[in-house]
C-alpha cells in the first residue's frame, strides 16, 4: 500500500513541472487582445494559457470587457459571438450551435480617404468565403462585383448602378469558366426596365419584356412576353397579361418554321375568377375548360372539350373541414363514360365504366 502511495505522488510532481505550471517563476502576462465565446472571454499569456478567464458581463447583447457582442438568433438557433473595429465594420464573427463553433468568420477591408469600404473580404476558418467590391457615386454604393467561393469553385456576379445583374461566371475547381452569363437592360424614359436580355456565353438565350400598368396610386409591371432560344432547336415565345396567365404561345423550329402558334383567352366574373378558358389554334378551339362557381364565389364543377367534344367534367364539393374537393368526374370516350366518386382524402370511393347505350360494363 505504502510503495503504490508513493509512485502516485511521483507522477503528481513530474505533471506539475511538465504543464504551465511555472506558476512560481512566471508572472502571467497578457498579450491585451481579448478572445471570447458564447459564455466566457479570456486573453493569452505569452506562455499560451488562458488568462482572466471569466463570464461576459454582457448589457444588453455587448460586454463591455471583451467588446464582443453576444448574440442568439431565434429563428435559425444559433449564437452570434461578434466583434467590430473602431469604425463600426465587424471583423470577427463565429457561430455556435449549443456549444460547437460552426463558422469563424473573419473580415478584411479596404477603406478609402472618405472612410468608404472599396472591398470587404470574409474568411470561414481561414478559407476565403467570399469578397466583395463596392463603387460609389454620388448617391451611394452603385456597383460591385461578388465573388462567392465554395467547394466545387467560385461565382464571380457584377452589378450595374441600378443593382441589375450585368455578369455571372461560373469556375469549376480547377479554374474552368462553366457558365458564362451576360444581362443587357432596355429602360424607358422614367428608367423602369422594359426589357431583359441573356446572353450565355455570347450567344443570346433569353429575351423578357416588361410592360407597366400605371395606376391613381401608383404603378405594377409585370413580365409580358418571354422568349426563350434553344441551342440548334429554334425558340419557344410566351406572352402574358397582367394576372399573369399565359395568352400565346409560339413555338419556332430552327429552320424557322412555326410548329404551333396557341392562343388562350380567358373570360374572368366580376371576383377576377376564371369563368371560361380557351386553346385556339386559329379558329379552331383545341381545349376550352366551363369553370360553374355559384354564389359564394366557389367553383362547383368544371367541364372540359377538346376539339368541341365534351371528355371530362366534374362536380366539387365541400368537405367538412371547409375545404373543397373533387367529389366526382365523369370522363368520357367514344365508346365509355367512366363515373368515378372520391372521398374528401382523394380515395377513389367508387368507379363505373358504361358503354355508350349506358350499360354498366365495369
Ligand atoms: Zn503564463
Ligand atoms: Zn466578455
Amino acid at each position: 500500500m505504502k510503495k503504490v502511495k508513493v509512485i502516485l505522488s511521483i507522477i503528481v510532481l513530474v505533471l506539475t513541472l511538465v504543464g504551465c505550471g511555472e506558476e512560481s517563476s512566471h508572472a502571467h502576462e497578457s498579450l491585451g487582445e481579448y478572445f471570447a465565446d458564447t459564455k466566457n472571454h479570456w486573453v493569452l499569456c505569452s506562455c499560451g494559457e488562458k488568462i482572466n478567464h471569466e463570464e461576459h458581463s454582457l448589457e444588453e447583447e455587448y460586454c463591455g470587457v471583451c467588446e464582443f457582442y453576444i448574440s442568439y438568433d431565434e429563428f435559425s438557433e444559433v449564437t452570434y459571438v461578434e466583434k467590430y473595429d473602431e469604425n463600426l465594420n465587424l471583423i470577427s464573427q463565429d457561430i455556435y450551435d449549443d456549444e460547437t463553433k460552426l463558422e469563424e468568420n473573419t473580415f478584411e477591408y479596404i477603406i478609402d480617404e472618405g472612410g468608404n469600404i472599396l472591398n470587404e473580404k470574409c474568411y470561414n476558418f481561414g478559407e476565403i468565403k467570399y469578397e466583395y467590391e463596392y463603387k460609389y457615386n454620388e448617391e451611394g454604393i452603385y456597383s460591385s462585383i461578388i465573388t462567392e467561393y465554395t467547394e466545387d469553385g467560385k461565382t464571380i456576379t457584377t452589378y450595374n448602378e441600378e443593382y441589375d445583374k450585368t455578369l455571372e461566371k461560373v469556375y469549376d475547381k480547377d479554374g474552368n469558366l462553366i457558365q458564362d452569363d451576360r444581362y443587357e437592360y432596355i429602360c424607358d424614359d422614367e428608367g423602369r426596365t422594359i426589357e431583359e436580355k441573356v446572353y450565355s456565353f455570347d450567344v443570346l438565350v433569353n429575351v423578357t419584356k416588361y410592360t407597366t400598368i400605371e395606376f391613381e396610386d401608383g404603378y405594377e409591371t409585370y413580365s409580358s412576353y418571354v422568349a426563350e432560344y434553344y441551342e440548334n432547336d429554334g425558340s419557344l415565345e410566351t406572352y402574358y397579361n397582367e394576372y399573369g396567365s399565359l395568352v400565346r404561345e409560339v413555338r419556332t423550329k430552327e429552320d424557322g418554321s412555326v410548329e404551333y402558334d396557341y392562343i388562350y383567352e380567358y373570360i374572368y366574373n366580376d371576383n377576377g375568377d376564371i369563368v371560361n378558358y380557351k386553346k385556339l389554334s386559329g379558329n379552331e378551339i383545341i381545349e376550352e375548360y366551363i369553370y360553374n362557381i355559384d354564389e359564394n364565389g366557389i367553383t362547383v364543377s368544371y367541364q372540359i372539350y377538346r376539339l368541341g367534344k365534351l371528355v371530362e367534367e366534374a362536380t366539387i364539393s365541400v368537405g367538412e373541414d371547409g375545404w373543397p374537393y373533387i367529389s366526382e368526374v365523369i370522363e368520357y370516350t367514344e365508346e365509355t363514360k367512366k363515373v368515378t366518386t372520391y372521398n374528401e382524402s382523394g380515395e377513389i370511393v367508387s368507379e363505373e365504366t358504361y358503354d355508350k347505350d349506358g350499360n354498366l360494363i365495369v
